[in-house]
């Protein structure tokens, strides 16, 4: 299926181009104290080895405003201060990171949000204008009843209007809901009446299985109506698995190929290997690979090997023993207790030699 992205304009946080032509980029937002440094620079740390593109920090008072040129000195990766209601910690962050959030909702009278833009663009700096479900202006929810999708997109709109009547439109939007139709419908609103890159999730969507999967139902179904120019899984659990989960949604559409894709059977009767063992450590232990490679983890060779033909690199379980394959021909046979080790070595070779070419 190929998916046609809805035309945005492109803006650019720090080095990283969001929107037009650019690809879906993956975000995350760090749960440690900001203003516990080493704590907070350790967590950036692992989630750039995940592949996280662009990292949020909350910056909730002025310590934590003050921790920030030392978290961005530490970092490879773009910036963002998460600003609620204190214009004055937006105007601290924007003289130190690449883009700043706020939301016009709750930041108060408009010369405050005036006085963010004078700052951010003073560095040429965008603004990802949240709204959010939970802090609606009162007259939309008069007008609505409830915090509905038409309320969130009208809220947006609003605000992006009132941004771009005083000059202003280095932004990307987003829009959030926790529940997964009201976001897929207020994010489609939005879409529809304007061209402003959009940053996509459902917000607080829970704990690492049940928010993986509202998620991908929420996100997988935006991307595949070709909206959203990046976005952020919301999870309950360590920001790295944010990370994953946002790769494997846009891998599974086919939108980017990024590191291994485990292909592991569901296992059965002729199981001869512990493939669930192995494809959780192959994830774990291969997950700085960039180069996109399928990995496949068969049970056993009645279908093992013709099943893995589209994987660059296999292992299948036979006879007592274990067979690596690459494009669906056979390697070599290794023994069981080797095998994971095995894999693991060639599948680092493969990526190398793919890095060379
Ligand atoms: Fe069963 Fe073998 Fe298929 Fe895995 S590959 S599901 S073990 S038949």
């Amino acid at each position: 299926m190929h998916i046609a992205r809805r035309k945005t304009r492109q803006i650019k946080v720090g080095s990283l181009k969001i929107g037009g032509d650019a690809p879906v980029s993956v975000q995350s937002m760090c749960s440690t104290d900001t203003r516990d440094v080493a704590a907070t620079v350790e967590q950036i740390r692992q989630l750039e080895t995940a592949g996280c593109e662009v990292i949020r920090v909350a910056v909730p008072d002025d310590e934590a405003a003050a921790a920030l040129p030392k978290i961005k000195a530490a970092m490879t990766v773009p910036l963002i201060a998460d600003i609620h209601f204190d214009h004055r910690l937006a105007l601290k962050a924007a003289e130190v990171v690449d883009c700043v959030r706020i939301n016009p909702g709750n930041i108060g009278a408009w010369w405050k949000v005036e006085e963010v833009i004078k700052a951010v663009n003073e560095r040429g700096i965008p603004l990802r204008v949240g709204v959010n479900g939970g802090s609606l202006e009162r007259h939309l929810l008069d007008k609505y009843g409830w915090p509905s999708p038409e309320a969130l997109a009208e809220s947006a709109l609003n605000a992006v209007h009132a941004l771009e009547d005083v000059g202003f439109t280095n932004m990307k939007v987003s829009l959030k809901a926790s529940d997964v139709h009201h976001a897929i419908d207020a994010y489609w609103l939005f879409a529809h009446q304007s061209d402003y890159p959009i940053h996509i999730g459902i917000t607080e969507a829970g704990t690492a299985m049940t928010g993986a999967v509202k998620s991908a139902m929420g996100l997988g179904y935006l991307l595949s109506q070709g909206i959203g120019d990046t976005l952020r899984v919301s999870l309950a659990a360590d920001p790295v698995e944010e990370v994953k989960v946002g790769f494997e949604i846009l891998k599974s559409l086919e939108l980017r190929h990024r590191g291994i894709n485990v292909i592991a059977c569901p296992t059965c009767g002729r199981v001869e290997i512990d493939v669930v063992k192995m494809a959780n450590e192959l994830e774990k232990k291969l997950g700085h690979i960039k180069t996109p490679l399928n990995v496949s983890v068969l049970g056993c060779v009645v279908n093992g090997i013709g099943e893995g033909k589209e994987a660059d690199i296999g292992v299948a379980g036979g006879e007592g023993k274990g067979i690596l394959f690459k494009k669906g021909k056979l390697v070599r046979k290794v023994p069981i207790e080797e095998l994971m080790d095995t894999l693991i070595e060639e599948v680092e070779l493969l990526a190398k030699e793919k890095e060379a070419e």
